[in-house]
């Protein structure tokens, strides 16, 4: 897909100077985000701020007309409020995840956790609850669309060279010979007890990030650094919840909490066959 004009107008023809320390890097495509909210004060200021972070920006109010927008627009990721008329975010995100999976940042005006786990299983990928600062979401959409990046790069890389990349794409054999697990790097997919497991992009990555170091106890904080891009541990809060999703989906004995440190993926056993 291509943008259409180019946002700005090259300099006038001078003399040709080397690149110095003012010039911006070369600017990427700009990315299209659909903000889904109906509350036309927060829904402006959103936008807005979009917009001046560099952003196209499309809009719907409702959950009918999202799920339209979605698919006229064809955004590269979604901001999209729980609490909508017609029918809710859960059930846009849904319907859209159905169609074309895409990132999604839900926002949720109440802190209650169920909600916040209901988006998650319904295929959000991050959350913010209201009121949030729009520092804080320009942030997580740009982390989502890195993250997104760097799946298609690693799935261009994957399926160009299996050959050579044999070991680092080899599939991850956890948990016991009668729960096992299977976590496949290279095509990012995931088999609890022979069955396959959908997870979002980020579960995935959660997963991994464990999966690496099996048995080990990781850090909040490396696990935000790692699958969040955050140094901040303000959201370590970011991390239980999305662990909680994640146990929901292959087992919630798999993963074990060692309070107030992190959490530890259950170690494999080594099968008796390689
Ligand atoms: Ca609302």
């Amino acid at each position: 897909m291509r943008c259409s004009g180019t946002p700005r107008a090259p300099a006038a023809p001078g003399p040709i100077t080397l690149l110095t320390m003012s010039q911006p890097p070369p600017e990427p495509a700009r990315r299209k985000i659909l903000v889904v909210e109906d509350e036309p004060t927060l829904a402006d200021a959103v936008l807005a701020r979009l917009n001046a972070a560099g952003f196209d920006t499309a809009y719907a109010a409702t959950g009918p007309a999202a799920i339209t927008a979605a698919r006229e627009e064809r955004p590269d990721a979604l901001v999209l409020d729980v609490m909508l008329p017609g029918f809710d975010g859960l059930e846009v995100c849904r319907r859209i995840q159905a169609e074309q999976p895409l990132p999604v940042l839900m926002l949720t005006a109440r802190d209650a956790e169920s909600d916040l786990l209901a988006g998650l299983g319904a295929g959000a990928d991050d959350y913010l609850t209201k009121p949030f600062s729009m520092r804080e979401l320009i942030a997580r959409i740009t982390a989502l669309l890195r993250r997104v990046d760097l799946v298609r790069a690693q799935a261009l890389k994957a399926n160009g060279a299996d050959a050579e990349d044999a070991d680092p794409g080899a599939p991850l054999e956890l948990g016991s010979a009668e729960h096992p697990l299977t976590v496949d790097r290279a095509r990012r997919r995931v088999r609890a007890d022979g069955a396959e497991v959908h997870l979002t992009p980020i579960e995935f990555d959660l997963l991994l990030s464990l999966a690496r170091r099996p048995g080990q106890v990781v850090s909040r904080q490396s696990l935000l650094a790692e699958v969040w891009d955050w140094a901040d541990a303000s959201g370590t809060r970011t991390v239980d919840s999305h662990v909680k999703a994640l146990r929901k989906k292959i087992g919630a004995e798999r993963i074990r909490t060692v309070h107030g440190v992190g959490y530890s993926l259950e170690s494999g056993v080594e099968a008796g066959s390689s």
